[in-house]
């Protein structure tokens, strides 16, 4: 079983790069360790014993970029200020190479930190004609060019690593922040409509595929009208709405689409192992099914959503069990959820987040792994 680790650049500066690696390959028994690239904004409070305990990053790009690779695109990456000086990328694809362990680069498609921000007409907007400050839409011309740029970018300057990437999505992503309050409790279906995309781009590529974006639009906000007025209905469930009404069907079948011939791209200029890292609850309709080449790996957030995302990744493909979940779960149902998940053919398990954890969680993962390598013998 491939067994990954996530880190963030800081976890390997912070303490000594060796001493992470030795733990999480000697004691934990990692094969691989997936480091964040380019990150969303985030903040931690860190368990172990290392300064600041708490992080507070407002994402970006984690390494230097080739800058002449985003001629085409007026949306430039957004580096770091933090680690600017500090390639952190290229120092373990060194150490990883030296000790056989796999490295793997994670990026964000769609919430680089700051970039909603910087580039607003990029951003994502929903029903209510809410432009997010968090995401960026995938169907917007000069974003695809900059995800372009950026996969190249990595691919030819740190070859020997795959790539996970996640949040591959155009949708208006707040949807599934759980920042804010909302008239009524958000279930998924709520988060679904709320999710979906009208930006410009959207608007206007959809028409060009003969769709009816405006139709839909009004559709979508009858819909959570009917919500906030307690009128939802006993059909409301995605798959019903999806089944009743037709054009709101196509529309987000559509981005779906258009998502596909993205990411066949990418993977093609990649060329090298190439995950693609999925929730399991958020708006499904925008995720297209991934192209053969592509590891397929489903985010797991709790012990409860296991057995449904080890049917929706397959034989073959992978888990990323959410820091929600690897800091939550006692060794038990830990070591339970990684062996099922193997008995099931899931062939690899990434564990969040590495400075999360306390050495109870660090017990609790290294127990897994053996465990799970057992099931597997
Ligand atoms: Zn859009």
């Amino acid at each position: 079983m491939r067994a990954h680790i996530t880190l963030f650049p800081w976890d390997v500066l912070d303490e000594r790069a060796d001493a992470v690696l030795d733990r999480l390959q000697g004691e934990v028994g990692a094969t691989g360790v997936t480091l964040w690239a380019a990150c969303p904004e985030v903040m931690l409070w860190r368990a172990r014993e290392v300064e600041p305990r708490m992080v507070r990053f407002e994402g970006g790009l984690l390494f230097a970029p080739s800058m002449e690779r985003f001629d085409a695109t007026r949306v430039k990456p957004v580096v770091s200020t933090r680690w600017r000086s500090h390639d952190a990328p290229a120092a373990m694809t060194e150490r990883c190479a030296a000790r056989g362990l796999t490295l793997r680069l994670m990026i964000s498609a769609s919430r680089i930190g700051r970039l909603a921000e910087k580039y607003p007409e990029t951003a994502t907007k929903n029903a209510l004609d809410d432009a997010s400050q968090r995401s960026v839409c995938l169907n917007h011309p000069d974003v695809r060019e900059f995800l372009r740029g950026s996969v190249l970018d990595i691919s030819r300057r740190y070859p020997s690593a795959g790539l996970v990437v996640t949040d591959f999505t155009s949708s208006w992503s707040d949807a599934v922040d759980d920042r804010w309050l909302a008239s009524v409790p958000l279930d998924d279906t709520d988060r679904f409509l709320l999710s979906i995309c009208f930006c410009e781009s959207c608007r206007q590529g959809a028409m060009k595929a003969e769709l009816d974006p405006a139709g839909v639009h009004r559709c979508v906000n009858v819909l959570l009208s009917r919500r906030c007025a307690g009128k939802s209905g006993p059909a409301w469930s995605i798959q019903g709405l999806l089944e009743e009404h037709a054009p709101l069907r196509a529309y987000v079948g559509w981005q779906s689409n258009e998502l596909g011939i993205l990411w066949r791209g990418l993977a093609e200029s990649h060329g090298g192992e190439f995950v693609r890292d999925r929730p399991l609850r958020r708006p499904l309709a925008m995720q297209s099914a991934a192209p053969s080449g592509t590891v397929v790996s489903t985010i797991v957030e709790s012990l409860e959503e296991l057995p449904e995302a080890i049917s929706d990744t397959g034989l073959g493909g992978e888990l990323r069990f959410a820091s929600e979940l690897t800091t939550r779960a006692d060794a038990a149902d830990l070591v339970r959820a990684t062996s099922m998940a193997v008995e099931r053919g899931v062939v690899g398990v990434t564990f969040d987040t590495w400075s999360l954890w306390s050495n109870e969680a660090l017990d609790s993962v290294r127990q897994a792994i053996r465990y799970a390598r057992r099931v597997r013998a």
